[in-house]
């Protein structure tokens, strides 16, 4: 059935063919409905004049009536400046300019009626505007005033003559054409949260009468996208819990006893007792077991998947892991046997470059039941490896494993195996509630003793005679140091280049000692042997890209230095210092940076000398860049078009989503019931539309 929204957008005054065109290339708009989804990015609110005295600097922009009494300019070069002096009859504002200077001179007036709009903020310690829009009052006439729409467009459109204006136009021409809006919430949700009606709701984001009415319409729509998501999620969560049948593990034996009494070379924190017993409850349920582990860099997190392994052997099943780089399911292989020892339990290793008979006899050993512990990369285990009887996996993360790619793994035993997902670093709760709100959720929220916080300094790039001469004081103790560059991703060759020729810098900087390399484009063999002269000590100082970000473990390490540190994400960053500060000693983090640093990447940098805790870190990354930006959300195997709503902004939003999806769920599990006819008609849609939401269990 054709909708009235479904309508192109030629069927609106002043849009031919052309102007239909450029609106589809630059900002996908072809239907009714998709220009009615395209909201402002602001609003002036010219509803009101202000008076200086009000101003303050958490305002949005405002509109202030005045006069200029004189200019000022200053500075040369970037801090050529011109200062307007702004007396509104009672009080001055300093206005400021940095380019466009020239043009203000000649066609702005002294002593003459101006409204200007800006958003107040502080420069040079002193209430200023920069770079405001200037209106004489006669062009503004007083009656026409309101709340105006700004909506974003392109160099192309500009070019083309199509300003913020234009749309207005045919969002105002829409609003007067269009006979019905219906409404996509049933009646009782609507009231229980005195929320705004969808037809209203839309009309104020684009011609609000007042801020409030603003606010009120975007927490309607907002809170619209956020609960249909929680409802997708949270029905097959559902759906789940009742039919999965699980392998019960309701033993608890020899394997993880003797590993328990005799084996364990230090106490478990708290934390870690209370997510195995989290686990252990899971995997004996009776239901299969989909749940998170989160917990911060170095809290642990692979000794508790070896213990709930041992449990699954325990149980006569077999498990896997899978880590996201060969280095790290090597460096897994490792640990395990070392903390396992002699005990009779088989552990082996399965990666892209295990081959021939090798592989053959692993894989052998895999499919008659042999092998107890398989350990492997993402790309191996979605392959063809068949286990006899598979009960646990456990997916040790660096980017968000999709949803989809989860799924995949059920299909591998004749009962779904129990899937426990290890973050790589925390997460926040609203992103993981949409992320992974699938999954139930355990938190290791404690470090083990005797760690000492990382000092982390943030320094330029033109000054690295300090820097080595503390590199030098580390190893002189008997430390040892990782040098990390970043990864050109423009170009494969120019990284590999960027590498070598900082090893071959640094080994004539530290003549006296040895160093290792590793790279993505080495062979594994190659790379596994530089990194082992690291981890036993032969090598002193590790030069590597990124490869290394993600767990490896060498406690003795003492020293992280990240070069161009502003090339870096937050998560990135301090999943590199989390490789540093594993023993009892004092570490250090250096992030080097060049001196051109924006506002977000100060501050980012800023941050991490700040705070060593990675939940701190994951909620600060979100507010600062959003949740589009951030590693994996791509993959996460929901899209997020979320349109108005921020997870990063709107966390309450996304929990009053979530529980009314529950209240609703809770009442009519199927969406059966007359009164949520609507809820079930659009998620169908909404379902159609993303094909991997269908795959979320
Ligand atoms: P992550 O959670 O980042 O994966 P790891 O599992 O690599 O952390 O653990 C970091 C280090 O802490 C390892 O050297 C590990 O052996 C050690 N460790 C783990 N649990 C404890 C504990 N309860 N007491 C002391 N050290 C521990
Ligand atoms: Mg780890």
């Amino acid at each position: 059935m054709l909708h009235e929204l479904d309508t192109p957008i030629t069927y609106l005054p002043g849009i031919g063919p052309k102007r239909a065109k450029l609106l589809e290339a630059e900002l996908g708009i072809k239907t009714w409905y998709d220009l009615l989804y395209t909201f402002p990015y602001k609003h002036i609110d010219r509803s009101r004049l202000y008076k200086i005295r009000e101003l303050t600097t958490e305002m949005p922009f405002v509109q202030v009536m005045g006069q200029f009494l004189s200019f000022e300019e200053t500075g040369e070069g970037r801090r050529h400046r011109l200062t307007g002096h702004f007396w509104d009859g009672e009080m001055f504002l300093d206005v400021t300019w940095f380019h466009g200077i020239r043009y203000i001179k000649q066609n702005i007036k002294i002593r003459k009626d101006y409204i200007l709009f800006g958003r107040p903020g502080v420069y040079g310690g002193r209430l200023s505007v920069i770079h405001p829009d200037l209106d004489s009052p006669e062009s503004t006439t007083l009656s026409a005033m309101k709340m105006q729409p700004y909506y974003s467009t392109t160099e192309r459109m500009k070019k083309a003559g199509m300003t913020s204006r234009s749309i207005e136009c045919f969002t105002s021409s829409l609003f007067s054409k269009l006979t019905a809006i219906p409404e996509t919430l049933p009646g009782y949700i609507i009231e229980r949260l005195h929320l705004m009606p969808l037809d209203k709701a839309l009309h104020a984001a684009h011609y609000p009468t007042t801020a409030d009415e603003l606010s009120a319409a975007n927490m309607r729509l907002k809170f619209e996208e956020l609960f249909f998501i929680q409802l997708v999620i949270m029905g097959y969560a559902r759906k789940r819990q009742q039919q999965r049948i699980g392998q019960q593990f309701t033993r608890v034996g020899t394997a993880f006893n003797t590993f328990f009494r005799h084996y364990l070379p230090f106490p478990l924190t708290e934390a870690q007792k209370r997510v195995i017993r989290e686990i252990h409850a899971d995997m004996r349920s009776g239901r299969q077991m989909n749940r998170l582990l989160q917990g911060d860099v170095g809290s642990g997190k692979t000794l508790v998947a070896l213990m709930v392994m041992l449990i699954a052997v325990d149980n006569g099943c077999q498990t896997c892991i899978m880590a996201p780089t060969e280095i790290l399911a090597e460096q897994h292989l490792q640990t395990f046997r070392n903390f396992l020892r002699d005990m009779p339990v088989r552990v082996e290793l399965l990666t892209g470059s295990i081959k021939g008979k090798s592989r053959k006899a692993i894989e052998e050993g895999l499919s008659e039941g042999k092998v107890n512990i398989l350990i492997g990369t993402h790309a191996v285990i979605e392959d063809n490896v068949q286990f006899q009887n598979l009960g646990l996996v456990i997916i040790d993360e660096q980017h968000r494993f999709g949803v989809a790619q989860r799924a995949k793994l059920w299909n591998k035993g004749h009962i779904f195996p129990h899937v426990l997902v290890m973050t790589a670093t925390p997460i926040p709760r609203t992103l993981a509630m949409t992320l992974y709100g699938d999954l139930d959720v355990s938190i290791i929220d404690e470090l083990p003793p005797g760690r000492k916080p990382i000092r982390t300094i943030h320094i330029y790039e033109n000054q690295p005679e300090q820097l080595y001469r503390g590199v030098v004081r580390e190893i002189e103790a008997g430390h040892q140091a990782y040098f990390v560059f970043p990864l050109v991703k423009e170009s494969e060759k120019l990284d590999l280049k960027n590498v070598q020729d900082e090893y071959v810098h640094l080994q004539e900087i530290f003549p006296q000692y040895r160093l290792s390399m590793v790279h993505g484009k080495m062979k594994p063999a190659e790379k596994d042997a530089e990194m082992q002269k690291f981890v036993t000590g032969e090598t002193q100082i590790l030069v590597a890209t990124t490869v290394i970000e993600v767990g490896v473990n060498v406690p003795n390490a003492s020293v992280m230095i990240i070069q161009n540190a502003e090339r870096f994400g937050l998560a990135q960053l301090h999943q590199l210092r989390g490789r540093v500060g594993r023993g009892a000693e004092q570490s250090y983090c250096i992030l080097v940076s060049n001196f051109k640093l924006s506002a977000e990447t100060r501050k980012r940098l800023q941050i991490m000398t700040e705070t060593n805790d990675g939940f701190e870190i994951a909620e600060a990354d979100l507010k600062l860049r959003g949740p589009g930006d951030l590693e994996g959300t791509q993959q996460s195997g929901i899209a997020f078009n979320l349109r108005l709503a921020n997870l990063g902004r709107d966390g309450q939003l996304v929990q009053l989503a979530r529980d009314t999806a529950a209240f609703v769920l809770d009442a009519d599990p199927d969406l059966q019931a007359t009164e949520n006819t609507l809820l079930h008609r659009h998620l169908q849609e909404l379902r159609k539309e993303h094909q991997d939401w269908s795959q979320i269990s």
